[in-house]
């Protein structure tokens, strides 16, 4: 189906066509979801063995009783946990609680009440803002905009953020004092970061504000589908470069094992470990230590880690292979919509003709199948060309994932016909 080159002929028939099988399907009052990246059941029971797996057995290799009160920085086992997916030395590492977003907030909250290292508490600046490269992760966003922290948005590439944006945003604006990076798998679109923009902005430290930090939330960091993806260092990038301090690395277990019961790292310089522990000294005696030994002997080594994850691959690789095959016969040959080929993480990015997504949304929504809003992918929920959807496969049993999909390309067909019929 090519839209662009259609008479008006034929797209009254196709809109009648698709307008009747539109019709057959809401009938069939289906009620399916794909809106968040949620692990499916299968996956949580990878992990059931956690239950149950210390066995009263409470102390660590190192004597430490985790049944008690105390350890800030959480268990050395469990910091080695984190500097393993993280590929950073254990004493750059605090393992914290179940999630890696509320060390971002904390980590935001820290540069923005008191400042990183030394440098200026963000809110005594004029008008403090992060770079938010678009599709991006709402929650991320979320954050800025309950804080009152602006967001200027950066493109997407298939490398990265458009690191010119970026860096000419930077020399420009000295109120620039934060960047979100997913920069393995990326939410949404899957792409992981080159050689050369992760060079790039290491760089950025030696000219953005002092106070300047990149959130490098790797979510995804061991989530490869098939063979492993390898992301370039950003430590050993800030290193050369002499930026230590402008980084901030995160990652968690909540995709690995339970996906509200994992254990979450932060990875730091010493002085930007200090500013967070300083913070988060008044707010916890410590993280659930216990649950943090129940991860590091689940996996005694990394490479139970990694067998685990292609577990986790098996059952998560045939829904993107439905998603990716369903998006391919439906627009391989036409000029309906883009979408990326994910190679690990969550989600596939689907690109409409611009001004279609919050229709397709609406339209699958009436038939009974939930897609994230329209516009989730941008701050403040406003995509200015209306046309991203995130799709998240990971949750659905793959039967319905099938007929959602089935549902969903039917709506991106009937919203771009209906469309550029209101055109001509
Ligand atoms: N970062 C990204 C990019 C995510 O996609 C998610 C989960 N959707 C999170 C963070 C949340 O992580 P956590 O469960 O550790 O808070």
């Amino acid at each position: 189906m090519r839209i662009d080159s259609a008479t008006r002929d034929q797209l009254q028939e196709w809109e009648k066509e698709l307008s009747a099988q539109y019709q057959r399907i809401c009938q069939h009052e289906l009620s399916l979801d794909i809106t968040r990246g949620k692990p499916s059941a299968e996956q949580l029971h990878l992990s059931d063995r956690l239950d149950g797996i210390l066995n009263g057995d409470f102390r660590a290799a190192d004597g430490t009783d985790t049944r008690n009160y105390g350890g800030l920085e959480g268990l050395v086992c469990a910091r080695e946990l984190g500097a393993d997916i993280l590929q950073v030395p254990t004493e750059e590492v605090l393992a914290g609680g179940n999630s890696s977003l509320t060390l971002m907030y904390h980590a935001v909250l820290t540069g923005y009440l008191f400042g990183f290292a030394g440098s200026k508490p963000w809110r005594e600046l004029q008008s403090p803002k992060f770079l938010c490269p678009v599709p991006g992760y709402d929650r991320h966003f979320s954050i800025c905009e309950q804080l009152g922290i602006g967001m200027v948005t950066v493109p997407m590439t298939d490398s990265g953020p458009d690191m010119d944006a970026v860096e000419e945003q930077i020399r420009n604006d000295r109120d620039i004092i934060g960047i979100w990076c997913v920069p393995k798998f990326s939410n949404p679109t899957g792409v992981t970061y080159s050689k050369e923009t992760v060079d790039r902005l290491a760089q950025l430290g030696q000219f953005a504000n002092p106070g300047f930090r990149i959130f490098w939330d790797n979510a995804y960091a061991i989530h490869d589908l098939e063979q492993q993806v390898n992301l370039p260092s950003i430590r050993a990038a800030t290193q050369e470069h002499d930026t230590a301090d402008s980084v901030l690395q995160f990652a968690s277990t909540s995709k690995v094992t339970h996906a509200g019961a994992g254990v979450a790292f932060v990875s730091a310089s010493t002085a930007n470990l200090a500013s967070l522990k300083k913070q988060m000294q008044a707010m916890t005696i410590g993280p659930d230590k216990v649950n943090q030994l129940r991860h590091s002997r689940f996996f005694a080594e990394f490479t139970m880690l990694r067998e685990h994850m292609q577990k986790h691959a098996q059952i998560l690789k045939p829904k993107f292979e439905c998603v990716l095959n369903q998006l391919e016969s439906a627009f391989g040959d036409s000029d309906l919509g883009g979408w990326e080929k994910p190679k690990g993480g969550y989600f596939v990015s689907f690109n409409t003709r611009p001004g279609c997504a919050a229709a397709v949304v609406k339209l699958a929504a009436d038939a009974g199948v939930k897609l994230t809003p329209a516009g989730a992918t941008f701050p403040y929920g406003k995509d200015p060309e209306d046309r991203n959807i995130r799709i998240a496969p990971s949750f659905p049993p793959l039967e319905e994932l099938d007929t959602a999909m089935s549902v969903f390309v039917l709506c991106v067909k009937l919203a771009s016909v209906r469309q550029q019929l209101e055109k001509l």
